[in-house]
């Protein structure tokens, strides 16, 4: 995720009507799916519900598989851990105003969006070296931004073209930054200016990759859903009531010239449950132990086996007050300390408290996800004080997305060639087996990519012969 750093733009609700329109053909399946199909869909996150929605409005008969005992998935609003009913973002935070398909279903479902990054006149830090420090934004406007524009709109259909794959997905981002003359004490700052998503160096991942997330992030304002993003799957899958089943967990796919069936453990009992089609809506690092007959294709395999995901560790920390309000701060510093990248996540909410969210990815998630709770929250403590000095720790929780069995990892994060040799495989259908999730859409990390893909599986399905 990428948080879109110092974006100040206060949106109007004119600007999001705009941009809830949606590429020709993306929905009104309504009515089409003549004769229905029967299908199942395996995971409940907003790719498999949004497909399930869909499908459901042409008319096919679905079934929805979740091992979680709730829909949603990386969609986890933390409601039970702070005071004052403050609640925390788990998983997807903020969205943009070009997102569309979030748009799209956050209108659907009458839900109240609220502007995310609105910090006013407050100042935002970068914390290097034991102090408050310059940003990176110089460095930034100079190396970053005409790289970013360079590779045009990841939103528009059909990107990335290969011209842009053999320019920006071969080499990191260190090469890019250095073929553009950045000496190492720059790279060195802007890893600390990104450090969101720039934690696992600037080494292994794609420049495209990351130049992507800060295009599809930078686009406008950002939004949050006002009263938690968890409403939006809850919505979902409520609109498909008793089709979605959950604490199912997908165990085996097996398919013929005529049909799919799964085997899958419902809290113990294993049975099997056969359709037309299955549309495959789980993460990849997941779907690594399943078991498929016959194998999917090579290129398929490959993708499953090879698709990176990047690690990140959140710590929330509630405080009794917001005391870098009265030093003027906005309460986001992005440091090179442990705690990586610091913000107000309680932004908007009422009550006098505030929830500094510490948001590590790459190595600095892992040595975090390594220590035990109370070591986890200790540490992280310790150094944002040296960041916000008044800051003290009524209550505090946190999460290491690496350790969710359910996904084994945050998000898709290429690494470098990644983008052009598995994106080709990774949505590709294999026979009745159809894919979607972040992993398989060209916004990966993002809702918004989620969404995509439920539509795109959709109408794969439906179009099916
Ligand atoms: C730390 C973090 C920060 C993020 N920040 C943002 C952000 O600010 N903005 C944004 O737009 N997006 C953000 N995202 C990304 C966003 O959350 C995802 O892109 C999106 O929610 C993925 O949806 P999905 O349906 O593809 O996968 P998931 O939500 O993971 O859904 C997959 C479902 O499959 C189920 N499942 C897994 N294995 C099995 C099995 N064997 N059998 C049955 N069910 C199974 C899981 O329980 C899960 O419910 C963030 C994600 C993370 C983790």
């Amino acid at each position: 995720m990428n948080l879109g750093r110092f974006a100040l733009y206060n949106p109007s609700r004119r600007d999001l009507l705009k941009a809830a329109i949606l590429p020709a053909g993306s929905f009104s399946l309504r009515g089409a799916g003549r004769p229905p199909k029967r299908i199942l869909i395996a995971g409940a996150g907003l790719a498999g519900l949004s497909a399930a929605y869909e499908l459901v409005q042409a008319g096919h008969q679905v079934i929805v598989l979740d091992a979680r005992g709730h829909p949603g998935g990386r969609v986890l609003t933390l409601r039970d851990s702070f005071a004052d009913g403050q609640y925390a973002e788990a998983g997807a935070e903020t969205f943009g105003q070009t997102h569309n398909f979030v748009q799209h279903y956050v209108q659907e479902f009458h839900l109240e969006t609220m502007p995310a990054w609105n910090f006013g006149t407050l100042t935002s830090l970068v914390f290097r070296d034991g102090r408050r420090s310059g940003s990176g934004s110089d460095l930034s406007r100079k190396y970053v931004q005409p790289a970013v524009r360079e590779i045009g709109d990841p939103l528009a259909p059909g990107w990335p073209s290969s011209d842009l794959l053999r320019q920006f997905d071969r080499i990191s981002m260190s090469e890019l930054l250095e073929s553009r003359g950045a000496s190492p004490e720059e790279i060195a700052l802007l890893q600390i200016t990104y450090s969101d998503s720039w934690d696992n160096g600037t080494a292994p991942d794609s420049a495209l990759c990351l130049l992507r997330d800060e295009a599809i992030a930078r686009k406008g304002a950002s939004f949050r859903i006002r009263g938690g993003n968890d409403q939006l799957p809850k919505a979902l899958a409520s609109s498909l009531g008793a089709r979605v089943h959950y604490r199912t967990t997908l165990l085996r796919i097996q398919q013929n010239s005529k049909q799919v069936t799964v085997t899958v453990n419902t809290s113990g009992r294993r049975s099997q449950i056969s359709a037309d089609y299955l549309i495959c809506a789980i993460p990849f690092p997941v779907l690594r132990s399943i078991e498929v007959s016959p194998g999917f294709s090579e290129g398929k395999q490959r993708a499953i086996r090879e698709l990176s995901y990047n690690s990140v560790t959140r710590v929330y920390v509630q405080s009794p007050t917001r005391p870098w309000i009265a030093e003027g701060l906005s309460g986001f510093a992005a440091t090179d300390l442990p705690i990586g990248t610091v913000w107000d996540c309680a932004e908007g909410q009422p009550g006098v408290r505030g929830i500094l969210e510490c948001y590590t990815s790459g190595e600095r998630a892992r040595r975090l996800a390594s220590l035990s709770e109370p070591q986890r929250v200790g540490t992280v403590v310790e150094n944002l004080q040296k960041v916000f000095p008044g800051v003290s720790s009524e209550k505090a929780v946190s999460i290491a997305w690496d350790a969710d069995p359910l996904v084994k990892g945050a998000f898709a994060w290429f690494k470098r060639d990644q983008m052009s040799t598995l994106l080709p495989h990774i949505a590709r259908r294999e026979g009745r087996v159809f894919f979607a999730g972040e992993h398989t859409s060209p916004w990966f990390g993002w809702m918004q990519g989620a969404l995509e893909s439920g539509n795109r599986a959709a109408h794969e399905v439906n179009d099916a012969k």
